[in-house]
């Protein structure tokens, strides 16, 4: 293999850190490993602080059960995770959710009200659907009914501008419709408050559709007659999103992997990058010693936001302010229930349960019924969702009992659970504000300005798995092509 030819023209073989062993530091060491194959003289270290990959990607399996800490599945419209996992050659064990017994409750008063079928987000595709529907009132029809035909109006009106996600949904479809179905969407998937979420961030796809069309009910269905064959709405593997991860870890080399090792100190000198690393685990010291500054060309951060921000605070305090992106907690409990004893729950894929509720939880997944192979046959499992404050007080208590206490009580009794998994993520999901794009767009510039510094993981450009592994691949190619023999 050619050295690249690097600055002064000296012959020298890049070195790179990946810091964070997440799905986005997994994604790049794996893209570093193929541009290796490919001729980038390039080396990489991935420094991950605790003793395993995956980071939230967390899956345990027992006695045929498969119980997610973290990611269930991911969205199957976005393509990356799902080429990812093929190319790791695990394209038999894609599994996908099950949309024929596909209904989603609604929490209210005590009672589970399914969301009428065809709805993406808050958008019906399906306005006969909404008759009957025990979840909205006339009211809320009414903004349904109407919204196609102010069509015009919607799209003269489309701010160019960011906005909340409650301004864009009530605009669309008034104020019932953002607190009975938007605000425990969103409160579900990014554990945050519809009055501060950027529409543009989380939910740019409506905000295209209402450029062009101006009503979302008529892009949707327009889409939907236009458009290609549906697709199941998630996709997973058959052991669990902890496959993928595991996959990956498989194809790196064992040397450049470094677990028990967190970064503590990041500094540029000269055109180089100085790390400093401290031991977490039992393993013993390694033979450089932590004393010693780490030196690297370049460094990618696959971290949480908040401690990428500690990190970036000595070198640009006005870069770090940019990383004051809130984190929401989450944590949630997963449980394996008998074979032979009937649950009392609906069919579907469980419920989320509207903030400020009678209920500490702000969601329930039917793992089984959602995908299959999360159980033995006739077995069931079935996890509860805590976010915000409500995981960070549950986290002291006993939540194994608590969470399944709460189930109980809105579904009903239920087996004795064989065996129960509880995961604590603490400030794991990034709040998009308003204006989340344009932050991450100064952020972009102030960081290219810094030389030799990415930053990946999901504080930036998407929480979703596929969004994750994209942006951490693209970077890497980006990086290593810079070092490719001529
Ligand atoms: C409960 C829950 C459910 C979710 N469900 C879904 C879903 O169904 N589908 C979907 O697409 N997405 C889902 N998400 C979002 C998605 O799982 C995450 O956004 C994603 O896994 C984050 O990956 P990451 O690599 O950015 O960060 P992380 O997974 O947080 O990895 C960061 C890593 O950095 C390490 N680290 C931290 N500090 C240091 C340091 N100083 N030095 C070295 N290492 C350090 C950590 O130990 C960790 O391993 C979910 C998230 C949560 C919390």
């Amino acid at each position: 293999m050619q050295p690249s030819v690097a600055e002064g023209c000296a012959l020298v073989t890049k070195s790179v850190a990946i810091v964070g062993g997440g799905i986005a530091g997994l994604a790049a060491a794996y893209e570093f490993t193929k541009q290796q194959q490919a001729g980038a003289d390039l080396t990489f270290t991935l420094f991950e602080a605790s003793n395993r990959l995956g980071g939230i990607v967390d899956t345990v399996r027992q006695d045929g059960y498969v119980l997610e800490g973290g990611p269930d599945g991911w969205v199957s419209e976005k393509p990356w995770a799902r080429e990812l996992a093929i190319e790791l050659g695990l394209e038999q064990d894609l599994i996908y959710s099950n949309d024929a017994e596909r209904v989603t409750y609604i929490l209210r008063n005590g009672k589970l009200l399914p969301l009428p079928d065809g709805m993406r987000m808050m958008v019906p595709t399906d306005l006969h659907a909404l008759e009957g529907s025990p979840l909205f009132s006339d009211e809320a029809r009414h903004w349904y009914r109407t919204e196609p035909l102010r069509a015009a109006e919607l799209k003269a009106n489309a701010p160019d501008a960011d906005e909340s996600v409650a301004s864009f949904v009530l605009r669309h479809f008034g104020r019932e419709v953002l607190e009975t179905v938007g605000a425990p969407l969103l409160n579900g998937v990014f554990g945050g408050d519809v009055h501060q979420l950027s529409v543009q961030a989380v939910m740019q796809p409506f905000v295209q559709m209402e450029r062009e069309f101006g009503s979302l009910i008529v892009a949707l269905q327009t889409r939907a007659r236009t458009g290609r064959v549906a697709q199941p709405i998630f996709t997973s593997l058959r052991g669990g999103v902890a496959q993928l991860t595991y996959a990956l870890a498989a194809t790196l080399p064992s040397n450049a992997l470094l677990l028990n090792r967190r970064v503590l100190t990041l500094a540029r000198a000269g055109q180089q990058w100085h790390l400093h690393t401290a031991h977490t685990g039992d393993a013993p010291p390694p033979a450089t010693g932590d004393s010693q500054p780490l030196r690297f060309d370049a460094v990618l951060l696959a971290l949480p936001v908040w401690e990428t921000r500690r990190l970036l605070q000595d070198l640009d305090p006005a870069l770090a302010a940019l990383l004051e992106t809130p984190g929401s907690s989450a944590l949630t409990v997963a449980y394996a229930l008998p074979a032979g004893q009937p649950v009392p729950w609906p069919k579907g894929f469980g419920f989320l349960a509207l903030p400020g509720g009678s209920v500490r939880m702000l969601a329930a997944t039917f793992a089984d019924q959602k995908f299959p192979h999360r159980a033995p046959a006739g077995g069931h499992s079935v996890r509860v969702y805590y976010g915000g404050s409500e995981a960070e007080a549950m986290r002291h208590q006993d939540v194994k009992t608590l969470a399944y206490a709460e189930l109980e009580r809105i579904v009903g009794a239920l087996p004795k659970p064989l065996h129960s998994s509880v995961r604590y993520w603490p400030m794991a999901l990034p709040q998009y504000h308003v204006g989340h794009l344009q932050r991450v767009a100064e952020l972009d510039r102030r960081v290219a300005e810094l030389g030799g510094l990415q930053l990946l993981g999901n504080g930036f450009r998407g929480v979703g798995l596929p969004d994750l592994i994209r942006d951490a691949r693209v970077t890497a190619r980006a990086v290593a092509s810079a070092s490719m023999a001529p």
